[in-house]
């Protein structure tokens, strides 16, 4: 499709003396954001993994990148999108492909060469090399896609350093596409850095990076490039003034240079600035309305003549199928006062979701026609330009599809429960509150338990050997006959058992031998969840996870845990935790419906697993943890919003945690992040114990736990499992005696990061037996009064 044909069939008339334009038939423009990189069969990972190993060479590395890109152009193409986007491609990350075009290597990095980043400097930063770190990665708002985070100082030079976008266009432009370069805008990706240097402010390098945003422009104007696309999905989050006036001064800046740019925002409401976007020196906007769909009116009222307005109506962030017919309303009186300056899109890039539905070969046709993927979004996007364009009836079996797939949903049996909602609607108002507060449940507990002082445990996962992956993946395939497999499972246990007994533990954990995966294993036993063969997205790197779907009420049709954790405590006196994943980290690490509020949905999570641990209490478990790692990942993107999902979150823990008796102790663990912004809301979960990650940051998180004074017990964790080094004996007192100046040592724990899951056996040993070693030693200098 070409430019020019936007506008055709214009016929002019004649009529009381001037021309007036007459039966004008306006195309409104199909296109996309962005394409995930990974590939169908995850071929960019098996890439990335060969050539880190040494196994393909780097040109076959690259080979694969260009067949990639081909393949997704191509595939865009085909579904009618009026780009190609470029730069979207990555070998790691794209935000990391700026920090190399525009030559922001941190100087550890550097290579011999010093001026181009070449893809050894680009590897070095994403993963560190021989004895230099790598930078630090971190999530791409609240999705579960991490990036490279550009590491910023006084001394930082910006100059273009890597070639790869402008050959990336002319490699489109070779095979007769139209590319759009995507690139992460200016604004952004310094926002999204973190500075080295003391005294300094990031943003203070705006001017500096604007020169070379500048020449990339005028490079990508050099190559015949019509459109280019810079993201600044940081206008989602709280800006000040001030940072709103050098994001504005940005634009202004780059205004002489370049293409046509269009300015995409996505993830959440941008309308505080939409009056700022209309002014800006830019060709057109782009707003997600599938985050924040009432936005549309404050963009379509004043938008200056010259502004094409790009609205993302198909969610790029889920697999759910579009409802065409209601884009096409939604999107109605766009399209009547733009024309064809109304752009049709994905709500952000499809980054975030699987590539093609059409690998999925075992999922009933009811299920699959409620889905769709990367591919078939394009598809979407395509028909409901078509319809704008041309009418509905021009998509007729498009619409009769969706149209078939809402009603069937809407209907299905599968995705309404009866029983579920009366439950949730019937749950008694004292269910989210323990019977007593924590001073007397603690109490009951130390009665029952018989702990001593600083208490030692592990957080669940003992190290999962090839055998237990085996075992399990046997079981799964029908190869190995279920008593075989819960024969092996149940051995696994009881070394586990015997193991944490040698090395003197005080509260025992049952190893979780037979989870493949923490989220996985629970939503493969309760109802309303479906599983994908291939919907991989990208993690980090040649990280993919395959979240679960979450399509229907949930409901656990029978205990999921109780067996394996009886038998565990059959084996010994030492009380067994239980131990489940809690209903907001099950909620943020699967793709959730969306027809229902996430805060329902996560409500029947913790129904269901409410009676998970009503069973476990039955079954004689004294001890049951929770763990919650995603909590804060949930938190929105605004301020603003914080309180109200804190507050169903936290409520929706206590619904899980709250049928027991006091005497039985709940535990809950997080990790992976800092949680000093959300103490509040960690004291209202009222865990009896957490368990924190705290080693890596030396204990720097404790002192928010201290300084907060957090009222129930502790668990900062002593021996980081991220890495193969192992903390000696004073290493781990002295990070025990940091926590006992803020914690009160009746009220502390001893315990690893996080599960033991990813370590070896003989690492496990040495830092377990040195941890109960150090909590020996801390009960002798400070003995209970
Ligand atoms: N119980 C889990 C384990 O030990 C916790 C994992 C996590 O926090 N991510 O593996
Ligand atoms: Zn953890």
């Amino acid at each position: 499709m070409k430019m020019e044909h936007f506008l055709k069939n214009t016929k002019a008339e004649e009529s009381h003396g001037c021309i007036i334009a007459q039966e004008t038939t306006i195309m409104v423009v199909a296109h996309n954001l962005g394409f995930p990189r990974i590939g169908a069969n995850r071929e960019l990972k098996k890439a990335q993994e060969s050539f880190w190993a040494g196994t393909i060479s780097e040109a076959e590395l690259i080979e694969v990148g260009r067949e990639l890109r081909a393949k997704h152009w191509a595939l865009q193409k085909n579904a009618g999108i009026a780009f190609a986007p470029v730069g979207d491609f990555a070998f790691y990350d794209h935000v990391l492909n700026v920090t190399a075009l525009v030559g922001a290597v941190p100087p550890r990095h550097a290579n011999a060469s010093g001026s181009t980043a070449d893809l050894k400097t680009y590897f070095s930063m994403a993963r560190g090399d021989a004895g230099v770190p790598a930078q630090d990665m971190t999530k791409w708002f609240d999705t579960n896609y991490h990036y490279i985070v550009p590491e910023f100082a006084d001394t930082t030079k910006f100059a273009i350093a890597d070639e790869s976008l402008f050959a990336q266009v002319s490699e489109a432009l070779a095979a007769g596409l139209r590319p759009k370069p995507v690139l992460v805008g200016p604004f952004t990706y310094l926002y999204l850095g973190k500075e080295k240097s003391a005294g300094f402010a990031r943003l203070s390098l705006l001017p500096a990076l604007l020169e070379v945003y500048a020449a990339i422009l005028d490079r990508l104007t050099l190559l015949g490039v019509e459109w280019v696309q810079l993201d600044e999905p940081a206008l989602a989050l709280d800006l000040t003034a001030d940072k709103l006036e050098l994001f504005a001064s940005a634009y202004a800046r780059l205004a002489k240079h370049g293409p046509k740019k269009l300015l995409a925002t996505y993830f959440g409401d941008v309308s505080d600035h939409a009056a700022l976007l209309k002014s800006l020196p830019v060709d057109g906007i782009h707003i997600d309305v599938v985050r924040a769909p009432a936005q549309l009116d404050s963009f379509l009222v004043d938008l200056p003549s010259t502004k094409v307005l790009s609205v993302g109506v198909v969610d790029g962030r889920n697999i759910w199928r579009n409802d065409i017919r209601a884009s096409v309303a939604l999107l109605q009186k766009a399209s009547s006062s733009l024309g064809e300056r109304l752009w049709v899109a994905p709500s952000c890039s499809l980054l975030h979701t699987p590539v093609d539905l059409a690998n999925e070969t075992k999922l009933d046709a009811e299920f699959r026609s409620w889905l769709a993927f990367s591919t078939q979004k394009l598809a979407e996007v395509s028909a409901i330009a078509t319809a704008l364009t041309s009418g509905e009836a021009a998509v007729a079996s498009q619409l009769a599809e969706s149209d078939a797939a809402v009603a069937s949903r809407k209907s299905s049996v599968r995705v309404n429960n009866p029983e579920v909602r009366a439950r949730i609607a019937q749950l008694p108002a004292n269910s989210d509150a323990r019977q007593s507060p924590y001073p007397v449940r603690a109490k009951a507990q130390a009665a029952r338990l018989q702990l001593p002082r600083f208490p030692t445990t592990t957080i669940g996962s003992f190290p999962q050997t090839a055998e237990i992956r085996k075992a399990r993946a046997d079981f799964k395939k029908g190869t190995i006959p279920e008593a075989l497999y819960v024969e092996k499972m149940k051995a696994e246990i009881s070394l586990v058992v015997e193991r944490q007994e040698a090395y003197g533990i005080d509260v025992f954990v049952h190893g979780e031998a037979e989870r493949n995966d923490m989220v996985e294993y629970f939503g493969e036993q309760l109802a309303g969840f479906a599983f994908t063969e291939n919907g991989w997205v990208q993690s980090y790197g040649s990280r993919c996870v395959k979240p679960p779907v979450i399509f229907g009420d949930v409901s656990r049709p029978k205990p999921m845990t109780v067996d394996w954790t009886t038998y565990a405590q059959s084996l010994t006196k030492k009380p067994m935790k239980g131990m489940l994943t809690g209903p907001v980290t099950v909620l943020q690490w699967s793709f959730v419906r969306v027809d229902i509020p996430r805060s329902e949905t996560c409500l029947q999570l913790a129904v269901a697993l409410r009676d998970e641990v009503a069973d476990l209490e039955k079954a004689g478990i004294a001890v049951i943890q929770i763990d919650e790692p995603a909590i804060r990942e949930g938190l929105p993107l605004r301020r603003k919003d914080y309180d109200a999902y804190l507050e169903w979150a936290t409520r929706c823990f206590r619904v899980n945690a709250s049928p027991v008796r006091d005497d039985t102790q709940i535990h809950t663990h997080m990790c992976y992040s800092e949680f000093n912004d959300i103490l509040p809301a960690i004291a209202a979960m009222d865990a009896d114990v957490i368990t924190i990650e705290t080693s890596r940051s030396d204990m720097e998180l404790l002192t928010g736990f201290g300084t907060f004074a957090y009222p129930n017990d502790i668990g900062p964790g002593v021996y980081d499992i991220h890495s193969p080094r192992l903390p000696n004996l004073a290493e781990m007192l002295q990070l025990l005696e940091k926590a006992v100046a803020v914690i009160p040592a009746e009220r502390l724990w001893v315990n690893p990061d996080c599960g033991l899951k990813t370590r070896k056996w003989p690492e496990t040993e040495n830092a377990l037996t040195t941890m109960v070693a150090a909590a020996r030693e801390l009960r002798v200098k400070y003995p209970a009064a």
